[in-house]
């Protein structure tokens, strides 16, 4: 799927993380596949079992070339005296008979002594160069094979490594996934998970990943829900994040992607406290194609947000975005803020608003928790988009967000342009994280 090149490729920094972490982590105390990885005590019981193999084998040879000399000789023996015997039964006929069969008895003898050792011989040539083989095998090239396959990484031709699972390895696992704002506990939850009925079990960086994956997209799973859509209009959508996060670029994207799909939008620049707020969504108004409901700058949020209720109802707009303000430096004055933005709105439909989005800022890691924590004591956030994934390492945060609140999590944003905003697919988003390749 080329959207699924296009987040992986944006996710680069943290997949990259992973990438290069498991290589370091099964690297360490990892073996290529085909090296049994015998330690020195297995090889030289293994050469030992070879020597005393061989050493049985010619003391067998030569017992059989023994017993073959001498039935050779019983046989030349008996043949000589069966020959003794015809010869003295037949001593009466003629000389020259007589002559002939002293001659073909000795032809009986003779083809039987060189004919004993040669079939030994048959037998022993096989047998050794096997023995030197085995002998060699497990000793000389098998660690150079390991260190190669080390050295070499993933080459095509080159050993697949791969490290047994265990509690130490774990660990590491969990630091890697710590690492990329995660969190503690939740990254605790995917080792447990992935480790549970495999310890012990060689494992693959690749096969690693695909485990890592498949758990992280079981604990995303149940949060990836898309914006719902009412069929009661104006949907009131209020937009709340502290400063910068995205909320009036996320705003932007929506409403480009509502109105593609044909649905009516009207925004709201509910960020009445900085003019180039209200600039920056009126450009984003235009790029949309959406009417920008402005109002000067100082001037009450709550008073715009009165307005455009009212004229999203006039035109019969689907849907009605409100940017707000995210000064987080007085808490108070922003849940004041909100509160009457809401109050005021339910004048006019006391249901709304339906949908209160956070918006979080990825490149915030872990502090994206604690601001969840806080705009869900202010407002009513019935849902997440996380921007900022791309070229950021601290994806994993959306997992650890997805583990404490199990919000729905309802898009991401990858990049600045209009079209960088995506629904989140957790198996997607798993792969991109751990840089898996389907
Ligand atoms: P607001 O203060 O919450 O309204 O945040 P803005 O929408 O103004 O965004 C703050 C900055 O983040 C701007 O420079 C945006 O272009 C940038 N931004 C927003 N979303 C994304 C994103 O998904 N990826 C990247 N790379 N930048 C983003
Ligand atoms: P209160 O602060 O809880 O008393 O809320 P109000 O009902 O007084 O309204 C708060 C803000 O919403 C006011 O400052 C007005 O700007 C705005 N507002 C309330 N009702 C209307 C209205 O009918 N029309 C307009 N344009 N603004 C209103
Ligand atoms: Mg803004």
């Amino acid at each position: 799927m080329a959207f699924f090149k296009k987040l992986k490729d944006k996710l680069f920094k943290s997949s990259s993380k992973i990438d290069e972490g498991l290589e370091a982590i099964v690297g360490d105390g990892g073996e290529a596949e085909g090296d049994k990885g015998p330690s020195e005590a297995e090889i030289g019981a293994a050469r030992e079992a070879a020597r005393a193999q061989e050493a049985e084998e010619a003391e067998r040879q030569r017992r059989a070339e023994q017993e073959k000399r001498r039935q050779a000789q019983s046989e030349a023996e008996r043949a000589a005296t069966a020959q003794e015997a015809e010869r003295e039964a037949a001593q009466e006929r003629a000389a020259a008979e007589e002559a002939l069969r002293a001659k073909s008895a000795q032809d009986a003898v003779t083809p039987q002594q060189p004919a004993a050792p040669e079939p030994l011989r048959n037998t022993l040539t096989p047998v050794a160069p096997i023995e030197e083989d085995a002998e060699d095998s497990p000793a000389a090239p098998a660690p150079k094979r390991g260190i190669f396959g080390r050295i070499l990484g993933r080459g095509d031709s080159a050993p697949v490594v791969r490290r047994a699972l265990d509690d130490a390895m774990l660990e590491q696992l969990e630091e890697l996934l710590i690492s990329t704002d995660m969190g503690v506990d939740t990254a605790l939850r995917v080792t447990a998970n992935m480790a549970e009925g495999r310890l012990g079990r060689k494992l693959s960086v690749e096969e690693i990943k695909a485990l890592m994956s498949d758990e992280i997209a079981r604990i995303m799973e149940p949060v990836a829900k898309p914006l719902p859509l009412y069929a009661k209009t104006p949907q009131v959508v209020l937009v709340v994040g502290v400063n910068g996060s995205g909320k009036t670029t996320t705003i932007g994207k929506l409403a480009s992607q509502f109105r593609a799909a044909g649905k009516k939008v009207v925004i709201a620049a509910g960020d009445t406290f900085r003019a180039a707020a209200v600039e920056q969504l009126q450009v984003w108004g235009e790029r949309a194609g959406v009417p920008v409901l402005t109002a000067p700058q100082g001037s009450d949020p709550a008073s715009l947000a009165f307005d455009a209720m009212v004229r999203a109802e006039a035109d019969g707009a689907d849907l009605l975005m409100i940017d707000t303000a995210g000064r987080l430096q007085n808490r108070g004055d922003l849940m004041e803020e909100l509160a009457k933005i809401v109050r005021v709105i339910r004048k006019k439909d006391p249901d709304a608003p339906h949908n209160t989005l956070l918006v979080l800022d990825a490149t915030t890691g872990q502090n994206a928790l604690n601001q969840v924590k806080v705009f869900q004591e202010i407002s009513d956030v019935s849902g997440l988009v996380m921007t900022k994934l791309d070229g950021t390492a601290k994806g994993g945060v959306l997992v650890a967000l997805a583990d404490k609140f199990g919000l729905p999590i309802h898009a991401i944003g990858v990049g600045e342009q209009i079209d960088d905003l995506q629904a989140f697919d957790p198996q997607e988003f798993a792969d991109a994280l751990t840089g898996l390749d389907r």
